[in-house]
């Protein structure tokens, strides 16, 4: 690992002088001399294998704010401060009420160890494991743009079928991120430019031509808390992983799915896709396919077909289209028949 000065401020104004100072406006966040860090459980392992290399951490755990580790449920919604860790809002009691895709997600994310240190802003803005960007000797746009993408025409088993491009195919594997996006999230961030609020959907971009440019957040920009509104389908929800082993691995298809039925009839159907794409994946058209119409099985593979209509497949990952689909159904189908 590189040498780096390490920053430890006492509050959100302080990180954000601190952040402006250092950040590179210019550079993505990813690709800043000056990075922070919480849980440091992707970060950390980015700069032993090199990945990553900031000469300056701005550390966020010594923030003294304390809504930044607060979990506050109320009629309205749920807001998350965003040095809450993985562990504590998985076995929140009124998460796991109110909002069990959010729990289900967060317990099936990682290892008990790793939840116990991750912060949830830290988890929606975890990188790729695509293995082609963890290893520095082979080319890779997004983490030298430019340089090409061995993933492309290598082993490309894990990667993504949704929100490809011909610069980047690399999956986003967070879980948590797939039942925000479900349930139509917000942001808080705060920067130097002040304080703003953002759509958890517009956080994450296609990789399209700059695979290396993540989000929209600018390199001094800091997550302080995620909003997750309330609404009638919010108890019926629930997050479905399937993966090469049970204990703790990526997703090789994911589905986060809330429903708010009447009887089995759809009044609204939230579905998003992880472990297929290369963002967090809401499939907004498969949603409508459901739309007033008896959930059963004919209808939710019908929403599944149309999900993975714009499938991408490379060499070694077509299975993950017939996969998702199935993992679709099973979630629609399971989710129409929790007691709430
Ligand atoms: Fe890099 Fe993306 Fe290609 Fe993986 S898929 S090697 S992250 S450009």
């Amino acid at each position: 690992m590189r040498p780096f000065v390490l920053e430890q401020p006492a509050n959100i104004p302080a990180a954000v002088a601190l952040a402006s100072n250092f950040a590179a406006p210019d550079r993505p966040p990813t690709q800043s001399d000056m990075q922070f860090i919480a849980g440091g459980t992707n970060l950390a392992d980015y700069m032993k294998l090199d990945v990553a290399q900031p000469s300056r951490l701005l550390d966020l755990n010594r923030l003294s704010e304390p809504a930044l580790r607060q979990i506050r449920v109320t009629a309205e919604g749920v807001r998350f401060g965003a040095l809450v860790r993985m562990g504590e809002a998985a076995d929140d009691k009124d998460v796991r009420l109110y909002y069990p895709v959010i729990a289900d997600s967060l317990r099936l994310a990682a290892s008990g160890q790793l939840r116990n240190m991750a912060s949830l802003a830290g988890n929606v803005l975890q990188r790729t494991r695509c293995e082609y960007f963890r290893e520095i000797s082979w080319a890779c746009n997004k983490r030298q743009p430019g340089s090409g993408c061995a993933a492309m025409d290598g082993f490309n088993r894990q990667h993504a079928v949704l929100g490809v491009s011909d610069a980047c195919i690399a999956t986003y594997h967070g879980d948590f991120a797939q039942a925000l996006i479900a349930l139509d999230a917000n942001l808080h961030v705060e920067g130097s430019r002040g304080a703003r609020e953002i759509r958890f959907a517009d956080l994450h971009r296609l990789p399209g031509d700059t695979p290396h440019v993540e989000t929209g957040l600018a390199a001094d920009e800091i997550i302080t808390a995620i909003d997750v509104p309330a609404g009638p389908w919010t108890r019926r929800s629930r997050y479905l992983k399937v993966r090469d082993r049970e204990s703790y691995a990526f997703a090789l298809a994911s589905a986060a799915v809330a429903l708010d039925l009447d009887g089995n009839n759809v009044r609204e159907a939230r579905i998003a896709l992880g472990g297929v794409a290369t963002v967090p994946w809401r499939a907004r058209e498969a949603e409508a396919v459901l739309h007033g119409k008896i959930l059963d099985e004919a209808t939710a593979r019908a929403a599944a077909e149309t999900a993975f209509a714009d499938a991408r497949p490379r060499d070694h990952n077509a299975f993950k289209i017939e996969l998702g689909k199935r993992t679709l159904v099973r979630a629609l189908l399971e989710t129409r028949d929790m007691k709430v």
